[in-house]
């Protein structure tokens, strides 16, 4: 089983509750917010490997490249440029889907493998299970690609938390594409509302199960007022609290400081990891 930890808006405490939930559980943890990875700050992981992902890129021959541009017209990411009869690639735009390859003409493209990230891997005596963190290479946009090699190794036999990236973008549902259950993170703000609004039509669009969590609540009211006339109301409610905040600057995991976030997590998710 896989559970996805989401939330629309940085900042709202994914990775501190994604963390708590790998504790909980004793599950295996998957740090997927591949640009900024920091949950090894909560999990300390004992890393003992580092693995290179590598996708496919095109090269173009230059004596069969008769300077058409079809390929720079039809590559959807505007990878591919053309310089009088040349063709160029701009590499880090490239998602190695292989159009330009199936529209070539002169059968004039080919592809190599280039780095896209690292994933590394060890053991957290704090979750007692495996971390994986996927590194993008600075400066790329292929997250996706990077996080969809990741959650092609994960054993759905086994309980995994992902932990996505943060916002609505393509990474993101890559991130959530996997999941049989969804924690979605909101802080509850006017733009945490809006943005985990947008996050959540993502996720009934995509049929998927999951519960939300208010995270940093000024107080239980204003959540009970947004949540008034929605169908979906928060299932945990966790409060503002300067004891959250310093142990969370120490790099502590919530759920093993507090009984309270322990408990919290382990009512509204015990469940659902029974259910039929
Ligand atoms: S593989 Fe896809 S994304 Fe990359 S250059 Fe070709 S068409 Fe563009
Ligand atoms: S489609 Fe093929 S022949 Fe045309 S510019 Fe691209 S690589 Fe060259």
């Amino acid at each position: 089983m896989i559970i996805s930890v989401v939330s629309g808006k940085g900042g709202a405490g994914k990775t501190t509750l994604a963390a708590s939930i790998a504790q909980v559980f004793a599950a295996e943890f998957y740090d997927l917010d591949v640009d900024a990875p920091n949950a090894e700050y909560f999990l300390k992981p004992d890393f003992s490997s580092k693995i290179p992902v590598t996708q496919p890129v095109p090269i173009f021959s230059e004596e069969l490249c008769d300077g058409c541009g079809i390929c720079t017209k039809e590559c959807r990411f505007h990878a591919l440029y053309r310089i009088m009869k040349t063709v160029y690639l701009s590499e880090p735009l490239c998602h190695g889907c292989g159009l330009c390859k199936m529209v070539c003409p002169q059968q004039a493209i080919s592809y190599q493998d280039s780095l896209v990230g690292d994933v590394r891997s060890g053991y957290s005596q704090r979750t007692k299970n495996m971390v994986h963190v996927g590194d993008l290479i600075i400066g790329s946009t292929r997250g996706t690609y990077l996080i969809s090699e990741m959650v092609k190794k994960i054993d759905r036999d086994k309980l995994s938390v992902i932990d996505g990236p943060p916002g609505n973008s393509c990474a993101a549902v890559a991130a959530i594409k996997p999941a049989d259950l969804i924690i979605l993170v909101v802080e509850p703000t006017p733009f945490g509302f809006h943005d985990m609004q947008q996050t959540e039509q993502i996720v009934q669009q995509m049929g998927k199960n999951y519960l939300i969590i208010a995270n940093k609540a000024m107080s239980d009211a204003s959540v009970e007022e947004y949540f008034k006339n929605k169908p979906k109301k928060a299932a945990l409610t966790i409060p503002l609290d300067d004891r959250y905040h310093e142990a969370n600057l120490k790099g502590e995991i919530l759920s093993q400081q507090f009984s309270e976030i322990y408990r919290g997590l382990q009512q509204i998710i015990s469940p659902e990891l029974t259910r039929p």
